[in-house]
């Protein structure tokens, strides 16, 4: 799955197809003609993406499960209807959204009226990666659409079934005159990244971010970076273990631990961590059975390269449960490492896979320490029964997100912005926010020249005239 696929891109004309000049160049004539303004276009976008993703959905199941053996179940809960609710969500609120908002205006300038206009940014671009390879392309082409821009999607050459169905689809549902895929790797988006965008999304590793960034400040593009990193868990003693060792390997080993927002490491706090290892063990085995390798609804790694780099991880802390790996079916059973050191490998890059380390610490003091040393994550999660524990993690630690007692699911929350901050990454979106993402907040002011009220600002001056404005 690693191998590079051709460019394949999907505007008209076949000569057009692979010169990324050419495809962002007929993006950008289209939306200077202004059809992709209207709310009517953009809601018809919406919709027509809506129908693809029930029509096909078993297309894409089978694309999903084809890259990342994900079961249909999860498929459908985190990728096909994750964006139909999104799709949802926007159409339902779209026009509230983008209503003008009405500014006071200061007594000195009036008669006058000041509000925003919310206006598109043009032709945008949105990078994305393999793990959630439908939803992360989708979702910010929702917000793309629902602004008012054009846009050009480039899927992750990781997921190439994946890839391969949306440049197939989307350009049959959508407007072609507005929307474009483009697939490929390095060298694909290379080449896209040297065109100037109005803005550019990207998903992904924050190397990746940091080049996705250089390219657009060529163009002075704005740019969102959804990017990963350590999210921990910290478990507090008191907490109710059994319940939050379920949450924690439901949250953790779904996708195969493939998930930007999952519990990266346990911090366990006090005395809780014998216990917890025998709850994540109970909990590991009720979800997944006595052997993960025949549980319909365990995933695979996306390839060898990333599998060689999980299983070297293995020898980090002592195993707990878990540790059986095949190589040519990439499977790593859901995998548990305790009294692991924090100096460790395990513990200095984003895991991104099925093992969970758990590092222990006196109290909450330490836990705090610990996280406010290292990158700021993309979410913090706490299993506490505690109000002061609670408030303390909202006040002393900095997150793109906090839950407590649930990880992951805050993403499916429409009204709450999702991103990072820091090494995590920077801007949001979903719902509102991706609006917000894809469009400028233009001001505008008009002031009657009718009874030029202004005279009294004009030169020459006198004393009281400079306190007028
Ligand atoms: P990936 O390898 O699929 O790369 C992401 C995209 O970047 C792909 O489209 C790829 O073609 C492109 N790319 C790769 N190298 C490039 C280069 N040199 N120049 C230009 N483009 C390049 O995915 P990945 O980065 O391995 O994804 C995993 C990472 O993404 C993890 O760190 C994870 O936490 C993070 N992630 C974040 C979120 C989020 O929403 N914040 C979601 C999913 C994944």
């Amino acid at each position: 799955p690693s191998a590079p696929l051709p460019a394949n891109t999907t505007p008209t004309g076949p000569a057009a197809a692979t010169d990324p000049a050419a495809v962002v160049g007929r993006l950008q004539a289209a939306f200077a003609t202004g059809r992709t303004r209207p709310i009517a276009w953009r809601k018809a976008q919406l919709r027509a993406l809506r129908r693809m993703l029930v029509d096909q959905e078993e297309v894409f199941a089978a694309a999903l499960k084809a890259d990342l053996g994900k079961s249909p179940t999860e498929a459908y809960v985190t990728e096909v209807g994750f964006t139909v609710k999104e799709i949802d969500h926007t159409l339902r609120h779209l026009a509230r959204w983008l209503r003008p908002r009405r500014v006071a205006v200061p007594p000195a300038l009036a008669p006058a009226r000041a509000r925003t206009v919310r206006e598109p940014l043009g032709t945008v671009l949105v990078i994305s990666p393999w793990n959630y390879p439908l939803q992360l392309a989708l979702t910010p082409l929702v917000g793309a659409l629902a602004a008012g821009n054009c846009a050009v999607v480039k899927p992750s050459e990781l997921a190439p079934a994946t890839s391969a169905a949306l440049a197939h689809w989307l350009p049959r549902v959508l407007d072609p005159q507005a929307v474009a895929v483009v697939e490929g790797g390095v060298p694909e988006t290379t080449a896209l990244l040297e065109q100037r965008f109005d803005h550019v999304f990207y998903t992904g590793n924050g190397a990746v971010g940091r080049i996705v960034m250089t390219a657009a400040a060529r163009h002075l593009t704005p740019v969102t970076l959804e990017l990963g990193g350590k999210s921990p868990a910290v478990v507090d003693p008191g907490a109710d273990l059994a319940a939050a060792a379920r949450r924690i390997v439901w949250g953790k080993f779904m996708n195969a631990g493939q998930t930007c927002v999952a519990p990266d490491y346990v911090l366990a706090i006090g005395d809780t961590a014998p216990a917890l290892e025998a709850e994540l063990t109970a909990a590991i085995r009720e979800m997944y059975g006595e052997d993960p390798a025949r549980s319909a609804d365990y995933g695979r790694i996306v390839n060898e390269r990333h599998f060689d780099r999980l299983t070297a991880l293995l020898a980090d802390g002592r195993l707990v449960t878990g540790g059986d790996h095949d190589r040519a079916g990439r499977y790593l059973a859901p995998t548990v490492l305790a009294d692991v050191d924090p100096e460790a490998p395990v513990m200095r890059e984003e895991i991104f896979g099925p093992v969970l380390p758990i590092v222990r610490v006196p109290d909450l003091d330490a836990a705090i320490a610990f996280v406010t040393a290292r990158d700021k994550p993309l979410a913090l999660y706490a299993f506490t029964a505690s109000a002061r524990t609670r408030r303390r993690l909202i006040a002393e630690t900095s997150s793109g997100a906090l839950s407590f007692g649930i990880p992951n699911a805050h993403l499916t929350v429409p009204g709450l912005p999702f991103g990072g901050v820091g090494e995590s990454g920077q801007g949001a979106y979903h719902g509102r926010y991706s609006v917000e993402t894809f469009s400028h907040t233009k001001a505008v002011l008009a002031k009657p020249l009718a009874l030029d009220t202004l005279r009294l600002a004009y030169p020459p001056f006198t004393p009281g005239k400079s306190r007028l404005l």
